[in-house]
């Protein structure tokens, strides 16, 4: 089966959330979408966080491998993380954001390592590039590494313990707005970048009244921009994937799932495995790869 007819299959199988170590994977593209390959996935998204950079090699990987492999970002926002499928990842407006964020991040991070070495934490540059496989730091990589070297016993705990570190302080004001977007910031830049913009694992904050709130913002978002919803993620129970699958179908916006797969000690690895794969999705895939 060529690549390109991949869409041409009834039952193809999907995975569209997957992070490299351009964010905060571990793993390269080619071998993020091989595993997937292996795990008979062959309509792939790579999303990482605020970059492109591991597109085209992904892209590569997948006309190697017959497999499908779809351009797109996960964008932080203020509130949210904003999905884009189908970017067009050279767009020059896209490309500049994601440069100045990187500058913005990079600052970041050194003032983070800084501040966990005053804190005690015995942390250098080195000793985290050691431990993680990352082409840059970053506060979700610098996370990592803090469970990685024993620090933190787990992802919330590494989190919260780079919440504790008063980094914003040290930041320069230029640098701590460079980059910064909120939700319909991000749908219009996604939009500018010809994708389509879908807020990530929208019950991922398991806070009350979500059943009131998440259909609410998905509405105003829509009239932002927005196109579609995650409906399937690790962190979505069944009834929460219910419920965004018929918010989505009431409000006519696209549903897409995956495995924010990073391989890392945050994926239960065994769970990635199996994406329960929906008609709904399937047909979002098909539907934004004609309208590119
Ligand atoms: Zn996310
Ligand atoms: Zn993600």
């Amino acid at each position: 089966m060529k690549w390109k007819k991949v869409l041409l299959m009834d039952e193809f199988r999907y995975n569209l959330h997957n992070h490299t170590y351009y964010s905060d994977g571990e793993l390269s593209p080619a071998k993020v979408i091989e595993l997937n390959k292996k795990q008979g996935y062959n309509a792939i998204a790579i999303t990482d966080h605020d970059s492109v950079e591991g597109i085209p090699e992904a892209i590569e990987a997948g006309k190697r491998l017959g497999v499908l492999v779809i351009p797109g970002i996960e964008i932080s926002t203020a509130k949210s993380h904003m999905l884009g499928f189908f970017v067009d990842y050279k767009n020059p407006e896209l490309v500049n954001f994601l440069k100045q964020r990187k500058m913005r991040e990079t600052e970041v991070a050194n003032h983070l390592i800084q501040g966990l070495v005053k804190q005690g934490y015995p942390l250098t540059q080195e000793k985290i590039s050691k431990v993680i496989n990352a082409r840059y730091l970053n506060p979700w990589n610098i996370s990592l590494a803090l469970v990685k070297l024993g620090f933190a016993k787990n992802e919330g705990a590494a989190i919260a313990l780079v919440r504790k570190v008063p980094w914003l302080e040290n930041v320069s004001k230029g640098t701590r707005s460079a980059g910064n977007v909120s939700e319909r910031e991000a749908i219009k830049l996604i939009r500018i970048a010809k994708g389509a913009p879908v807020l990530a694992h929208p019950f991922s904050a398991k806070q009350k009244l979500r059943y009131l709130t998440v259909p609410y913002r998905a509405f105003m978002l829509k009239r932002a921009g927005l196109m579609g919803l995650e409906v399937q993620h690790p962190s979505h129970s069944r009834l929460e994937r219910g419920f965004l699958h018929s918010v989505s179908t009431i409000l006519s916006l696209h549903k897409t799932g995956g495995a924010d797969f990073h391989y890392s000690v945050y994926d239960q690895l065994e769970e990635w495995k199996r994406i329960p794969q929906s008609r709904g999705v399937r047909k979002t895939i098909r539907t934004l790869h004609a309208r590119r």
